[in-house]
Formats: structure tokens, sequence, C-alpha cells
């Protein structure tokens, strides 16, 4: 992985190790070489990721629309901005530029996008490794839900395995380098009609 896409949260959150976690994730990123795709803010996690990776000297695209460009404050340090129109050309690029996925703890911003790059790969529209940084138990209930959904009949076992997990940096990205996305299968088959 050469490009990672991070999605997090516009917030800090109420613990400092969401912060600690997010700083580390930017200086591994930048250490390993990998650049950070991410929404273009300096606010929240997203500030604070992206100052990482530029204070340990590594590359940063934001991708933000016009209209959040105040709501979110754009960074102004940034390898390189990319303003867009809209919501969904900035996922877009977001998606097109990177080769793997992390979501860090975020709000309903950071699960829209999460979810539409895990529906996208259940279409077979991408095969790149989506991770979830579980820190603090942040996504305990998250991936329970989806153990629900599963265990109900709504998900497919091999779309639930597409979702990685870890709550430490290095493993999550050891099981992002190996993932291998399932076979070319159409997500409805026969047996469901
Ligand atoms: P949040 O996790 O809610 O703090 O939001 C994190 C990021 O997700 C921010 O950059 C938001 O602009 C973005 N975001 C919020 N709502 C959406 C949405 N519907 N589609 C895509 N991105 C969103």
């Amino acid at each position: 992985m050469k490009k990672i896409t991070v999605f997090c949260g516009s917030s800090y959150g109420a613990d400092a190790i969401y912060t600690n976690q997010a700083a580390l994730l930017g200086k591994t990123l930048a250490q390993r070489n990998i650049e950070l795709i991410y929404g273009g803010a300096k606010i929240g996690l997203m500030g604070t990721v992206a100052d990482a990776v530029l204070q340990y000297g590594g590359k940063v695209t934001g991708v933000l629309p016009y209209f959040l460009s105040g709501k979110e404050v754009a960074h102004d340090g940034l390898t390189d901005l990319i303003l867009v129109d809209t919501m969904h050309e900035r996922k877009a690029i977001m998606h097109e530029r990177s080769d793997g996925i992390i979501a860090l703890p975020g709000g309903f911003g950071t699960m829209e996008e999460l979810f539409e790059m895990l529906t996208w790969a259940q279409l077979n529209l991408h095969n790149k490794p989506i991770g979830i940084l579980n820190c603090n138990g942040y996504y305990r209930g998250l991936l329970e839900l989806i153990q629900h959904m599963a265990d109900q009949g709504f998900l497919k076992p091999e779309h639930q395995k597409m979702l990685l997990s870890s709550d430490n940096i290095d493993k999550l990205l050891t099981l992002m380098n190996a993932y291998i996305s399932p076979p070319g299968k159409s997500w409805i088959t026969e047996d469901d009609m």
C-alpha cells in the first residue's frame, strides 16, 4: 500500500487515547512512506492524523468540498488540497486515490464513509482492504452489530470478513497487507432468489 485513506472524527472524542492513536497512525504512515488521503480538515482527529504525517515528513492529500471549507476549517499546510463541489465527489476521489482504507473512531460522517467503502467492496466495485482501529474498544458495539447481522442472515460470512479490525496500528496494517478479497461473486446469488 502506497496511499491510505483515513476516515475519522471531525471531533476529538472524550478520551485522550483517540488523539494519541490518531497521531501514532500519522507517524506510522509517514515512517512507512505511505501517503495519507483524508477529508482535508484541520479539526478533530482529522487534523491530528494529518499534522502527525506532516510532522514526520510524510505526504498528505486532503479532499474537501467548498461548502465545508469554512465549517471544517481547511488545513493550510497539506502537500495537496483538492477542493470539490460535492460530498460524493470527495468520497470518489478519496477512494480512487487510495490502496486501502482505515477508519479511526468517529461519528456519523465516519460511519457513512466506512460503510460506503464496505458496500462498494460487497458489490465488487473494488477489492481494497478496509480496516477499523478498535482503540479503547470504540468499535466493540459495531462489531457486535455486524456479528448479529451475520447471525440473522443479513450479511454473508465472506462479506463480514472484509472488515478487518485490530486495536493495534501495526497489526491492522499487517492484516491489510495480507488481505485477499472474496472471490468475484455477485452480491446476489441464485440461492438468494
Ligand atoms: P464525523 O465522523 O461525523 O465527525 O465526520 C467525519 C467526516 O465525515 C467529516 O469530514 C464530515 O464532513 C464527513 N461526513 C459527514 N457526513 C457525511 C456524509 N453524509 N457523507 C460523507 N462524508 C460525510
